[in-house]
């Protein structure tokens, strides 16, 4: 028998506090403890669930549901208000404690981090023996219990810190991966929404064992490259590395060769919003939002030129995103024939938490989601790109001098519990 590959040695861990927000208010509120606890505010405001008790989830109650309709499942609910500079404070001290066990913590929301332990097995254990400490101090110093998985890979150690909530541990052995992920629901994946899902079934497909088993051919006909992703993850396969927060070495890029050299500014306008389409797409399925927004303009005489602006507050959104990227491209494509364009949105992270409590800019989300919903259905280039093309352009953002950087996204979207 012949050793493991060193990729595949257990180092990734996966953290995830338990009902955070309400376990937290349990812990300053001895009273509470034990009660069906429902973090949202007033049960008679138009506002949503942020947190629940694990109690409450028992009458049905879950993240996202409307505050009214939680109090109609949960009569004897006691509702309490968000205090976001609380879990804040809170969210910190977690980290802290993950950071005396690796320098490589991946902090993915307030609640939930990704571990690379591979270099701290001298000072702590192996990646099972930390795991296990984590879940000790964690405790000692907040009162609150995490959730942990310990894997090979980001996928597979989140899948597993999901498995036994609360105050579970679940380590899934090297090789084992495939045969772990097998039994379960395809939902549990990355990447694999309502949609998928239902196109999956409609296959037959509802474990990922039964995804794992179909052919790539048979998958990437169905949902196109989208479809290779899926079985790699299906089989535990993640090559996403664990990186400290905020890391700028990372980006999602949408490019593309003309047949023909253009010069028509109506067509670079149209062809940077298919672009930025693909972007954000991409974005908001990995639930992550960007700092900076790049282009790449190469002409006939094979020059490139990249710029880059550093946008006021982080975005997903498709509309401010293309109103940038016009704005960095359109001083580059005077006068020239263009050859290749390119859209990349950098500086990515998850939404700050405390947005989550706000509601300014939910209406347009909801319009965007659907809008993914219907990508999704009918393809990239079904929706809205001749109603944005008919309004006028941004104001300006400030300038960032740095160049753009490549790289990958793999970044979950963030978990409710
Ligand atoms: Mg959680």
């Amino acid at each position: 028998m012949t050793a493991a590959p060193a990729r595949s040695r257990l180092h990734i861990i996966h953290v995830d506090l338990d009902a955070f927000f309400a376990a937290v208010e349990q812990r300053d509120h001895p009273e509470l403890r034990g009660k069906p606890v429902i973090v949202g505010g007033d049960p008679h405001s138009r506002g949503v669930v942020s947190t629940c008790s694990y109690e409450a989830r028992k009458f049905g109650v879950h993240s996202a549901m409307p505050l009214r309709t939680a109090l109609q499942l949960c009569p004897q609910g006691i509702f309490v208000p968000v205090d976001g500079r609380k879990y804040q404070r809170v969210s910190r001290d977690v980290m802290a404690v993950l950071k005396r066990f690796t320098p490589t913590v991946e902090q993915v929301s307030i609640d939930e981090a990704f571990l690379d332990v591979a270099g701290s097995e001298a000072l702590f254990g192996d990646a099972r023996e930390i795991g296990r400490r984590i879940k000790v101090e964690v405790v000692e110093v907040t009162g609150l219990t995490v959730s942990v998985g310990v894997a090979t890979t980001k996928l597979v150690a989140k899948v597993a810190s999901d498995l036994r909530k609360p105050d579970g541990l679940v380590i899934v052995e090297p090789g084992e991966e495939a045969a772990f992920l097998a039994p379960l629901e395809i939902r549990r994946l990355w990447g694999i929404g309502p949609k998928t899902a239902e196109r999956l079934h409609g296959l037959g497909i509802r474990t990922v064992g039964e995804l794992a088993a179909l052919p790539i051919s048979a998958l990437t006909r169905e949902l196109g490259d989208h479809g290779g992703t899926l079985h790699d993850r299906a089989l535990g396969v993640d090559a996403d590395p664990v990186t400290g927060g905020g890391d700028p070495a990372k980006s999602v890029s949408h490019e593309t060769t003309f047949a023909v050299d253009v010069s028509d500014p109506a067509e670079i306008d149209r062809t940077l919003l298919a672009l930025t389409e693909g972007v954000t797409a991409r974005l908001r399925s990995a639930g992550i939002r960007a700092g900076t927004v790049a282009v790449k303009v190469r002409d006939s005489q094979f020059r490139t030129v990249t710029r880059q602006r550093t946008l006021s507050e982080p975005s997903d959104l498709t509309e401010q995103i293309w109103r940038v990227a016009v704005e960095l491209a359109r001083p580059e494509i005077r006068g020239k024939k263009i050859r290749l364009l390119g859209v990349s949105a950098t500086q990515l992270g998850a939404p700050e938490q405390i947005s989550m409590f706000e509601v300014a800019d939910q209406k347009q989300r909801r319009v965007v989601e659907a809008t993914d919903a219907v990508r999704r259905k009918f393809g990239d280039r079904a929706v809205t790109r001749a109603s944005l093309l008919d309004r006028p352009l941004p104001a300006p953002f400030e300038r960032d001098p740095n160049s753009a950087v490549e790289g990958r996204v793999g970044l979950p979207k963030l978990d409710d519990d």
